[in-house]
């Protein structure tokens, strides 16, 4: 993906590179690009605005006027050949554009929605080699005369970090069967699976690294570069708050669309990259969260699929209460968004849950997948209990409070609150 500008980070639809239209059909191309992945390249595709919207183009080294310029020295992910790309009227002849013209933007956020998957995918197996060096380190290190995998406080983390692979792997699963079975819109799922996975990844990083202790924190170990390659993930393609956002303006909008009372709301243009893309993702919330899709669970499993259901239930009613409540002004209710996109986002892992043990009772049989059901059950019971967290506090929580503090420190420009003598 070759997107990012100086002013187009996040908002990546604020594109300042410009491609011009020529009489003969042929585009010149100006502007600059950082931070872009493998940009020595011999062949990549940009996406620049033009007086028919943006637009996709691909560019050939040796190009006059186009240079990949110098290579960024990052924190991790020195394997990454990262560029600054320069366009100095840059012609490229119109066999170079990609798509049609003005369908620039959809393409690079068809893009993203695989290298969100991916990322996600990655994380799965980052997160297997963790769990493996914490069990390695862990038996063999004693401390207090036991191994430091006895204590309970040890166990927790490696329990957890299994746990929620466990859901995190079904939900990875779902998500690429999904488009191997030809669904040509996944963005919601994607952007699901690339939270869940990135920030799953750097909690385990976090635990990991504590459980070798010092030895950790020596810069030539292999968990301080694990540390260094894994903090990007959460912030590149497509910053998890923005993501999350994302995923609860679709389901918003879905809700409104389909409420015939709340169609007034017309939430089609919300805010602009989310807005745009909110565009692809019209029904997929409810496609993918609702209960019929758990209709063919195996009968050992009823129990928590009936709890999604009634979670699924909950979501709705809240988000239609939340559309009620603010109206158009949802788009900047970004709290409120947050716990929705996580209450839907946790329904998901759990549906992919129980869906992948399904499968896997059919294949071996109950007893043969005892374990399985043991981890899937009790990753199905902790994110039925985020869920009901995220939406209890919905009408519960302390928002305004902290809207003030941050005003303050704002004003005050830090934290300066006053001394007593
Ligand atoms: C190692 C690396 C590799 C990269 N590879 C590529 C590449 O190959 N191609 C490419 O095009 N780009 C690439 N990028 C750029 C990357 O995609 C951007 O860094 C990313 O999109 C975020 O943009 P930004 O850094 O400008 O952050 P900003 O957009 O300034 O955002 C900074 C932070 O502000 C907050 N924020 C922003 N918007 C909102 C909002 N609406 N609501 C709430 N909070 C918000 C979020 O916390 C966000 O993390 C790469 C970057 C790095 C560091």
């Amino acid at each position: 993906m070759r997107l990012t500008e100086a002013n187009a980070g996040s908002d990546a639809s604020h594109l300042e590179s410009w491609a011009q239209r020529q009489p003969d059909g042929s585009y010149v191309l100006n502007g600059e690009k950082r931070w872009i992945g493998n940009g020595s390249k011999d062949v990549l595709c940009t996406f620049a605005g033009s007086d028919q919207g943006h637009i996709a183009l691909i560019l050939e080294r040796g190009m006059e006027g186009f240079e990949a310029a110098e290579r960024y020295d990052t924190l991790g992910l020195q394997g990454n050949d990262l560029r600054r790309l320069r366009f100095r009227d840059v012609r490229i002849p119109k066999d170079n554009v990609l798509g049609e013209p003005g369908d620039g933007f959809k393409i690079a956020m068809h893009t993203l929605n695989s290298g969100r998957i991916s990322l996600a995918t990655g994380a799965v197996g980052g997160a297997k080699r963790l769990i493996a060096m914490a069990i390695e380190h862990t038996s063999e290190r004693k401390q207090f005369g036991r191994p430091l995998a006895d204590f309970e406080l040890v166990e927790d983390k490696i329990g957890w970090m299994v746990s929620y692979l466990y859901g995190l792997e079904a939900m990875t699963y779902l998500t690429t069967g999904l488009v191997d079975a030809g669904v040509r819109d996944y963005a919601v799922e994607s952007a699901m699976v690339k939270v869940a996975g990135s920030e799953y990844l750097w909690y385990s990083t976090n635990r990991v690294f504590q459980l070798l202790g010092g030895a950790a924190y020596m810069a030539d170990s292999p968990i301080a570069k694990i540390l260094r390659d894994t903090r990007i993930l959460p912030i590149f393609e497509g910053a998890n708050d923005v993501l999350r956002a994302f995923i609860a303006l679709s389901g918003l909008k879905t809700v409104a669309d389909e409420v015939p009372d709340l169609r007034r709301l017309n939430l089609t243009d919300p805010i602009r990259t989310i807005g745009t893309v909110a565009e692809y993702v019209v029904g997929r919330i409810t496609r993918t969260v609702r209960p019929h899709k758990l209709d063919p669970v195996h009968p050992t499993l009823h129990a928590p699929a009936g709890a999604v259901a009634d979670q699924t239930a909950r979501l709705r009613a809240t988000t239609e209460k939340l559309l009620r409540i603010h109206g158009r002004e949802v788009e900047q209710r970004q709290r409120q968004q947050k716990r929705i996109a996580h209450a839907a986002t946790d329904i998901y892992a759990q549906i992919a849950t129980l869906s992948r043990t399904t499968a896997l009772f059919e294949d071996q049989g109950v007893e043969a997948s005892g374990q399985e059901r043991y981890i899937a059950t009790s990753f199905c019971e902790r994110a039925a209990k985020r869920v009901d967290n995220q939406l209890d506090r919905v009408d519960d929580n302390d928002d305004k409070r902290l809207h003030f503090i941050a005003r303050l420190a704002y004003n005050r420009a830090g934290y300066t609150p006053g001394r007593s003598s």
